[in-house]
């Protein structure tokens, strides 16, 4: 096995332990504090599958091993009107008005 045949199997390693820190239903943070993401498997460099945010937010070049999990409701918008989440109801609106209209 070449070192980069071994390095690649080290990344893949990492990637298959954090894909399971995010079974179905489990979000994430990029962070530990800051909204919270939609997670799902994304095809990576070597076709190595990591966790990602749905919104694509940070997927670039960013270290997938950032992503702290957990059960919080998703809070970011561009996940909350992803594909990916249209199939579940989103939240009610929480904005306030501008007029009070009573
Ligand atoms: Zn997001």
């Amino acid at each position: 096995m070449s070192e980069l045949d071994a390095r690649a199997a080290d990344v893949a390693a990492a990637a298959r332990h954090m894909l399971a820190q995010f079974p179905e239903g489990r979000h994430g943070r990029l962070h530990t504090h800051g909204a919270v993401h939609g997670i799902r498997p994304q095809a990576w460099i070597a076709g190595i599958v990591v966790p990602a945010p749905t919104c694509h937010v940070g997927s670039g070049s960013w270290d997938f091993t950032r992503l702290v999990p957990t059960t919080d409701p998703v809070t970011c918008g561009r996940c909350l009107h992803s594909a990916e989440h249209r199939t579940t109801p989103l939240p009610e609106a929480d904005q306030l008005s501008l007029l009070d209209l009573r």
